[in-house]
């Protein structure tokens, strides 16, 4: 089998489950279940204007065996594109779910449809993406381990990548606690990720250096991260969602999801919406202003205009500003062929950092914007060559699976499926914790 179709080094567990594991898991509990948990059918009131009555769709998909209704909540449809909040609360019909087996404790409930659907899609080796509220981070996480370690056989190899939470530093101490109780949890759990909303790379900073010293003082138990970065980005100037790829990268993180900003088209970038990238905070602008002053040599070197003098101006002009008060960006076509040589210098770094791009073609379309295949970043990576994997971030929410993934990114490069994985090589070599 195909190299690349073995191995998912991006994929969340709640996004994996398909309208047919939903049906299976809940048959049973669904008039047990809160289906409110986490207020999921107010937010799906609000994101989509109607209030659903989960009860009744499973009692009709039982009289009819027709499990339609049920596949309209929980897949998101290409017509729902373009918004991460409407993607999101279509992610907590299997929390509700799921948050029933963690009230009664059956784990096992939550990982066997995962780990038996992937075992049969052929992948042997994959890291899911978890987290858990910190009442019972430390029960869960155990759980979790030990499921997976008893399933770690046969040529399959589950492994576990634990989000944190806002800048990273709380949810990482807690589970270096639990990790010096646990020492045996290094078996399954490899790195530490950053997702949702993104995060500043400034501040996670202190995060970063505190890995790197727990890391060099203890080798044996290194963790690495992968951080969500450059995915959605309207709210900011195009140059800062690739400056934020950029710092992302030079901290440490050892791949980073998605990174659309490093290779759209600015042009179609711009035009997704009619706000997108047109404003950013006046804190955001100074940032890129001292970051073109950093790399103003490299910059200048690949025919950027960077005038010292007016860089600086612009600083002291806003210092005298609110820091979230908002600049307006407009862009001409000199803006944009600039934008361009950016993202070339900043997928040259990554390419110099050995820093790995998970490119998740479905999930950019859906979530991260991206009008069709042919707009999407990939050629651009692929003819850079930075290191990429192809992953299927929530298979089951977008009715997806890591061979159409890996088939599409084929086509669209325009090779066969067996060129790519030479081209490529083993996404293995990527995998985390590898100490
Ligand atoms: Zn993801």
């Amino acid at each position: 089998m195909n190299v690349l179709k073995k191995s998912d080094l991006h994929v969340h567990i709640w996004g994996c489950y398909y309208p047919e594991d939903l049906f299976n898991m809940a048959r049973d509990y669904y008039r047990v279940i809160d289906w409110n948990r986490f207020d999921f059918l107010d937010r799906y009131e609000k994101a989509f204007g109607v209030r659903i009555d989960p009860v009744s769709v499973f009692e009709e998909a039982e009289r009819t065996g027709s499990i339609d209704q049920i596949r309209e909540i929980a897949v998101f449809s290409p017509q729902e594109a373009g918004s991460f909040d409407r993607f999101d609360v279509k992610t907590f019909f299997a929390v509700a779910i799921t948050g029933y087996f963690i009230d009664t404790g059956r784990h096992e409930l939550i990982l066997e449809p995962l780990i038996k659907r992937h075992k049969e899609e052929g992948i042997e080796y994959i890291e899911y993406r978890y987290s858990f509220g910190s009442s019972i981070f430390d029960e869960w996480h155990i759980r979790f381990h030990e499921y997976f370690r008893d399933h770690d056989s046969n040529g399959f190899s589950p492994k576990g990548i634990i989000r944190l939470y806002d800048k990273g530093l709380d949810s990482y101490s807690q589970l270096r606690e639990l990790m010096k109780a646990r020492p045996d949890l290094l078996d399954t759990v490899v790195g530490v990720d950053f997702s949702g909303r993104e995060t500043a790379p400034k501040h996670l900073k202190p995060f970063f250096s505190r890995l790197r010293a727990d890391n060099t003082a203890n080798p044996e138990q290194a963790l690495d991260a992968v951080v969500h970065i450059g995915e959605v980005f309207y709210d900011k100037s195009l140059e800062s969602a690739i400056r934020w790829c950029h710092e992302t990268a030079e901290l440490g993180a050892k791949r980073l999801g998605h990174c659309i900003a490093l290779g759209i088209d600015p042009k179609v970038a711009i035009e997704r919406s009619p706000d997108a990238h047109t404003q950013e905070s006046v804190e955001e602008r100074i940032d890129q202003l001292h970051y073109d002053l950093a790399y103003k040599q490299e910059l200048q070197q690949l025919g950027l205009e960077i005038d010292e003098r007016s860089v600086l101006k612009e600083i002291n002009e806003l210092r005298h500003q609110e820091p979230n008060e908002i600049v307006v960006n407009q862009y001409d076509d000199k803006r944009l062929r600039e934008i361009c040589l950016r993202q070339d210098f900043v997928l040259a770094r990554l390419k110099e950092l050995g820093t790995v791009i998970e490119v998740c073609p479905t999930s950019n379309i859906k979530i991260g914007g991206i009008p069709g295949m042919e707009h999407h970043p990939l050629r651009k990576f692929y003819a850079s060559r930075v290191n990429m994997v192809i992953c299927s971030d929530d298979p089951g929410v977008f009715d997806s699976s890591l061979s159409s993934e890996v088939a599409t990114v084929a086509e669209s490069i325009g090779i066969d499926s067996m060129e790519l994985a030479e081209q490529l090589g083993d996404p293995q070599r990527f995998r985390l914790g590898i100490r």
